[in-house]
């Protein structure tokens, strides 16, 4: 069977994609199901240049066809932060996703409402031989000061959906992943996973 190495550690991505690529006939791979442990630096000047390093690094290292996104929240008062800085977005050393949601409303606090604020996610997919290819995804929202829901990651509690009336963490997984950024990018991508596959 045909395998897809998801290159991610991030273990709320992980099941997201897990969900979403379930229609696809390949067996799904983890790092951790091939023991392999790369940390790879994101320091792109871009999404896709930072799912690009990901993507290549473990198809290289795995000599797997490899997906990686990279993603991030850009905030219209914030001129677009934490966007590429979103999962380091806290002065704090150690810092976890509660403290960085903290941060995002301490920084927009005194501004007017509505907060409005959109994800993105750029997917990479790179071949052994070092190939990529890309697909993107954006979903809108507005970030609320008060946290509501206990599903997704990250910003999920903070980031609302006013034609849902709810939070992306009071979503359920199958509901987040009609109309979430990752998943957007993930529908984008079919028709390069489908061709890789075919061809190889
Ligand atoms: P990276 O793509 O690994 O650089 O991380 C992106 C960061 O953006 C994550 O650590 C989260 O803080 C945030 N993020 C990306 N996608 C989501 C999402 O679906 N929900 C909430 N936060 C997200």
């Amino acid at each position: 069977m045909n395998k897809l190495l998801i290159a991610t550690n991030n273990k709320g991505k992980i099941k997201e994609f897990q969900e979403l690529l379930r229609e696809l006939n390949v067996k799904l791979l983890t790092p951790t199901d091939i023991n392999l442990a790369l940390d790879v630096i994101e320091d792109g000047q871009t999404y896709a240049e930072n799912a690009s390093k990901k993507a290549i690094a473990f198809a290289k290292a795995s000599g797997l066809i490899s997906l990686a996104d990279d993603s991030g929240l850009e905030v219209d008062a914030l001129n677009g932060a934490p966007g590429l800085y979103s999962a380091r977005y806290s002065p704090k050393p150690g810092a976890d996703d509660e403290n960085r949601r903290n941060y995002l409303i301490q920084n927009l606090s005194g501004k007017p409402r509505p907060w409005h604020a959109h994800f993105h996610a750029t997917i990479a997919i790179a071949r052994p031989s070092g190939d990529l290819q890309f697909a993107e995804g954006t979903c809108y929202g507005e970030i609320i000061p008060t946290e509501r829901g206990a599903g997704g990651f990250g910003y999920d509690p903070i980031f609302f959906i006013p034609a849902l009336g709810k939070t992306m963490a009071e979503l359920e997984m199958e509901q987040k992943n009609q109309i979430s950024h990752r998943a957007l990018a993930i529908k984008n991508s079919f028709p390069i996973l489908h061709s890789l596959y075919n061809s190889s």
